[in-house]
């Protein structure tokens, strides 16, 4: 027969139990760690930006590094809209209803120069910066900006989503 060894039972899961104390206190980071490499970008794509888009998306960039590589076209998969590109007054309620149909949490990259302020398109037809209509969470300069920075934008809101609260942790999660 085989001896049986004794067990120290955890009640982790019993409130006011030190290690269920534990668990509560790292939990917002074990989340947060979890969603920052879970990143699932939808690309807005409109102009020339679009040749540094597929640049980063290349392999010398390895964006798989931030979990961030496969990019959805449907925006209810997705939970990072990047807006790469001019926008002009005639797409912005697109752009808004692609922001609309994806779920919360999402973030919102603003990918150069135009999308950030409208570039040097300051004229009646370009949006004078993408903030007019959906919130930003991060702005990349250049235009088009060089993948190196593309890459610091997503590592910096990395940074910020394992920060965040996340909504689906609740007292009693
Ligand atoms: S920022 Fe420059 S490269 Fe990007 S869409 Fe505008 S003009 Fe084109």
């Amino acid at each position: 027969m085989a001896a049986s060894h004794p067990t120290i039972p955890i009640h982790a899961d019993k409130p006011g139990h030190s290690a269920f104390e534990f668990l509560s206190t790292r939990k917002d980071e074990l989340v947060g760690w979890a969603r920052k490499f879970s990143l699932f970008p939808y690309p807005f794509v409109t102009a020339c930006c679009a040749m540094e888009f597929m640049a980063v998306s290349s392999t010398p960039y390895d964006t798989d590094r931030f979990g961030a590589a496969l990019p959805r076209f449907s925006p209810r998969q997705s939970d990072l809209l990047m807006v790469v590109g001019t926008v002009t007054h005639k797409q912005a309620p697109i752009l808004l209803k692609v922001y609309e149909q994806m779920c919360e949490p999402k973030w919102v990259m603003a990918f150069g120069a135009c999308a950030t302020s409208g570039g040097f398109y300051q004229n009646y037809a370009a949006l004078p910066g993408i903030d007019r209509i959906i919130p930003v969470d991060i702005y990349v300069p250049g235009c088009p900006p060089r993948p190196e920075t593309v890459i610091d934008a997503i590592m910096k809101l990395q940074e910020r989503i394992a920060n965040d609260h996340h909504p689906i942790l609740t007292k009693d999660f």
